[in-house]
């Protein structure tokens, strides 16, 4: 099995944790961070499932935006195999649901978005994209519960859903039907990708926020806390107790300040007053001569990124 494309937390899911670290979310925003969040737990989750189920020949990509003639659809998961093509469309919701006549609402009767519009769409149209590049393969969509605590009420046989407890035998299903891969399916898996749009600037769709009402400060990768104690070789965080290098610290740190503000110019000084001068501003500037590189003379000297570090 080949992943094509890996998934990546979103650039928005990014850009909205680094705020919510910085400064205070308005409460939707904040529950929109927590949704996100928790899809991408449960798509993660759904790859671990294809990595422990998927031995055989087969191609994986990953959080898919594909335009196409104007219209644009979203595939959370795709998968390649000799004998068709697999969408995936995950969810995971926790608690007991009900399937009725329009979709979806919470035992309480909260009604959701049915996903199942969504999934039929991305399905017939990939189907007509195949059909138009001449590729003869079928296109199987599915929208998958993955939480193991979810269950559904009045589910249909016909509906194309796989509930938790059905997730291991579905995928190994797909494994024994599974043959070796012919360049079709590799030159398809290619033009797929290549109707992947991830141009769209993430800054437009993230809250308002400026750089004056952000919190300065070396801040954890691992759990957004402030409270670190630096030494002189490294970083530990007192509230998820990670250790990490104190180099490795400060880069997450830039990396964010240049999410947030791309048009930003790296500087010694700003750049240690992003961090809250946390550290010295001579090991700051160690930091930066060694990993960016240096123009202008040494007052005002602007650092410029050599290597993108992902
Ligand atoms: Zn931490």
């Amino acid at each position: 099995m080949e992943i094509l494309k890996a998934r990546q937390p979103s650039d928005l899911l990014r850009g909205l944790n680094y705020l919510d670290k910085r400064f205070e979310l308005k409460e939707p925003e904040k529950r929109y961070l927590i949704n996100l969040q928790k899809g991408l737990s449960g798509e993660t989750a759904f790859d671990d499932k294809i990595n422990q189920h998927i031995d055989k020949q087969a191609i994986v990509l990953n959080d898919l935006l594909l335009l196409n003639k104007g219209l644009s659809f979203k595939v959370d998961s795709l998968l390649i195999a000799s004998h068709g093509v697999y969408i995936f469309e995950i969810r995971n919701y926790v608690g007991r649901y009900v399937r009725h006549m329009e979709g979806f609402s919470t035992i309480h009767g909260e009604e959701v978005a049915n996903p199942l519009i969504q999934l039929n769409r991305s399905a017939s149209f990939l189907s007509q994209l195949l059909k138009e590049w001449g590729s003869e393969l079928k296109v199987t969509a599915h929208l998958v519960f993955i939480h193991p605590q979810f269950s559904l009420y009045n589910a249909r046989v016909e509906d194309p859903i796989i509930l938790p407890n059905q997730i291991d035998e579905y995928l190994k299903d797909i494994n024994i039907k599974s043959r070796m891969l012919s360049r079709e399916h590799h030159n398809l898996a290619r033009r797929i990708l290549k109707l992947h749009d991830d141009d769209s600037p993430v800054q437009k769709q993230l809250p308002y926020y400026s750089y004056k009402e952000l919190k300065k400060g070396l801040s954890c990768n691992a759990c957004g806390s402030f409270d670190l104690l630096i030494t002189q070789r490294s970083c530990y965080c007192k509230s998820c107790f990670v250790k990490r290098g104190v180099t490795d610290v400060i880069l997450d740190n830039i990396e964010e300040l240049q999410f947030l503000f791309p048009e930003t110019t790296l500087t010694t000084a700003k750049v240690n007053e992003w961090c809250g001068d946390a550290v010295h501003f001579r090991r700051m500037r160690k930091v930066l001569k060694e990993h960016y590189t240096a123009t202008g003379a040494t007052s005002g000297r602007v650092y410029e990124q050599t290597v993108p570090r992902r």
